[in-house]
């Protein structure tokens, strides 16, 4: 996620699961893979873009050791409840915003018999007669009606255009601890979920354009509807963009199908092709199929999704650009290697905000690389300029959860900008090559795999020579630069 707006608000929630950090060990069964999927969902959105009904299918596949004896599904639409617990909105939306949204499960089925569930806000469970086995499966089919909701958020849209992120039934991620079930937060993407494979049908009235992750295989029209049907693999999630209003445009980098779906007459397929090319150059092929930039009137400046990225239609030609940037990286840190994002944000977000900066490197402009550095640096400090007046005692540590940051101001200052300080740190100590050593072999580790904080400082330790540890250290849970800004 790149934010450009940012609001004060408190939150003080709790989650679950606790932090639990594994060893860095790549060859290791990973206890995410308990979660692999396959799900197909059969989508069809209502003239006016404000409804849906969804038709899903999941195989769920026990790869850990134990038995299973529930699913946990995370229904995020429900965060968008005029009364939800957790509110998707901030206060001043909820004063305004008279659309509201959610989703209304009307049955489920285990192994083709209908079975019980129990919806409690954003979670579902569903109780299983016969536990799942190790390496056995089990097949899950629900039927549910969308109400998709107003407002700029991740999930809604406006009539004209409609937003589906976060939409569907998705199993919450399966770790060591058992099901994790976190509550929504405003601050942060409060996601873990692991890599699943996908077969997706989306229809709509055929005035409507239907961007989606994964790759398109048919687009068909017939009776005033058009459908369109899509797979992916090694996804972490699936979502789509629907919008009367797009004007499309492709360009292609490598064997990437490039997508941009404009709203505000700006044409970006050629850039954001040659960014492709530039990022390809430096981790390795794209990884995915298509990829498919799609405006939005967004309350974000972006975010990301595996294959498809929305970013705010309002913006300048350059901010898009650098918001384009960012979620493209995420594409291969965050997408592709996956992380928890309630739980330690900082693993996708520090180094995508520091591979977005060093992009103008790569693109031959080390004077915007610098300004951009220097402007992350100068936006903490400004942070913590005002923040250690108020607290003298406040300690700006990284590695913290979504919930125990209290505005987004103070999650953007310490896990975006001090986030990026922390590799410009580490490359100013390793140079310039072993620090694209250190994120490459973690990439190519994790790629399609998921990885915790400690694994990602295990892997720069591995590479940087027992150095990195105890700078990332430094950034990520005290105060090393306190005495660098005079407060
Ligand atoms: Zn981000």
């Amino acid at each position: 996620m790149k934010k450009a707006i940012l609001l004060i608000l408190s939150v003080a929630l709790i989650c679950s699961v606790a932090l639990t950090l594994a060893a860095c060990n790549g060859n290791e069964r990973d206890a995410g893979y308990a979660s692999r999927a396959a799900y197909s969902l059969d989508v069809a959105v209502r003239e006016g873009l404000d409804e849906a009904y969804l038709t899903e299918e999941v195989v769920f596949t026990n790869s850990g050791n134990d038995d299973i004896d529930k699913l946990v599904f995370m229904l995020y639409p429900n965060a968008y409840r005029k009364d939800a617990e957790n509110s998707a909105y901030f206060a001043d939306m909820l004063k305004v915003n008279d659309e509201f949204g959610g989703i209304d499960i009307s049955a489920v089925k285990v192994d083709g018999k209908e079975n019980a569930f129990e919806v409690d806000g954003i979670f579902m469970e569903v109780p299983l007669d016969t536990p799942v086995k190790p390496d056995d499966s089990v097949t899950v089919k629900l039927g549910a009606r969308i109400d998709i909701a107003g407002g700029t958020l991740r999930f809604g849209g406006d009539g004209s255009i409609a937003r589906l992120l976060n939409f569907y039934p998705v199993l919450a991620y399966y770790g060591e601890a058992g099901w994790e079930t976190c509550d929504y937060s405003r601050i942060g993407d409060p996601f873990h979920t692991a890599g699943a494979s996908y077969e997706v049908k989306i229809s709509a009235p055929d005035n409507v354009a239907i961007a989606t992750s994964g790759q398109q295989i048919s687009v068909t029209e017939g009776d005033g509807i058009r459908t369109v049907e899509a797979t992916a693999a090694d996804a972490r999630d699936f979502a789509a963009v629907l919008s009367t209003e797009y004007k499309t445009s492709e360009a292609s980098s490598g064997d990437a199908k490039i997508k941009y779906y404009s709203l505000s007459g700006s044409d970006k397929a050629e850039f954001v092709a040659k960014a492709t090319d530039i990022f390809t150059e430096y981790f390795g092929e794209f990884p995915y199929p298509e990829f498919s930039v799609c405006e939005s009137p967004f309350y974000y400046g972006g975010m990301e999704y595996p294959g498809l990225v929305v970013i705010n239609s309002s913006l300048s030609d350059a901010e898009k650009e650098k918001v384009i940037v960012h979620e493209l990286v995420h594409q291969w840190i965050g997408c592709a290697v996956g992380s928890d994002g309630a739980h330690e944000g900082w693993v996708d977000e520090s180094l995508t905000t520091f591979l977005a900066a060093y992009y103008f490197k790569l693109a031959g402009d080390e004077a915007a690389f610098s300004a951009e550095i220097a402007d992350c640096e100068r936006q903490y400090a400004a942070f913590l300029l005002t923040e250690k007046l108020n607290s003298p005692g406040y300690v700006p540590s990284i590695a913290r959860n979504v919930y125990e940051f209290s505005t987004l101001y103070e999650y953007d200052a310490v896990v975006y900008r001090r986030g990026c300080s922390m590799y410009v740190s580490l490359m100013e100590l390793a140079g310039e090559k072993k620090l694209r050593e250190a994120i490459t072999s973690y990439y190519e580790r994790y790629k399609f795999a998921d990885a915790s904080g400690d694994d990602l400082i295990a892997c720069f330790d591995d590479v940087l020579g027992g150095k990195a540890r105890a700078v990332m250290l430094s950034y990520l849970n005290a105060d090393v630069r306190t005495g660098n800004i005079g407060v």
